[in-house]
């Protein structure tokens, strides 16, 4: 599954502390050296810049904060409940409703601003 990706992007691993490029990072934007979630600093078409991490919604907690798609970096709202279904995942957010998501899609998750 393609991430939603934003116009500007670098790469950097927070653990090992090492800038990483694109190819080199596996689908689960995971490092392949270490397998701690890729920070990406991310800026979207209208200059907003947020660092995010790629998760499956398994990987969601309460608490973390998710950018609605297709809003640029623009809309992100706090995971309220995570519910595994059939088919993939219920995601419910503060101020927004729900979002579903099958289990390898990746969502982008705000963890901070640069
Ligand atoms: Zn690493």
């Amino acid at each position: 599954m393609i991430p939603i990706m934003y116009p500007k992007e670098s790469y950097k691993c927070p653990t090992c502390g090492v800038a990483l490029v694109e190819r080199s990072i596996p689908d689960d934007w995971k490092c392949a050296t270490c397998g701690s979630a890729v920070a990406i600093y991310a800026e979207d078409h209208e200059g907003r810049r947020h660092t995010v991490n790629r998760l499956k919604p398994g990987e969601l907690q309460v608490g973390h904060s998710v950018v609605v798609p297709t809003s640029g970096l623009k809309h992100v709202h706090d995971v309220l409940a995570v519910t595994k279904e059939p088919c993939g995942y219920r995601i419910a957010l503060k101020g927004y409703g729900v979002i579903r998501y099958s289990a390898d899609e990746l969502l982008n998750c705000v963890t901070g601003g640069w």
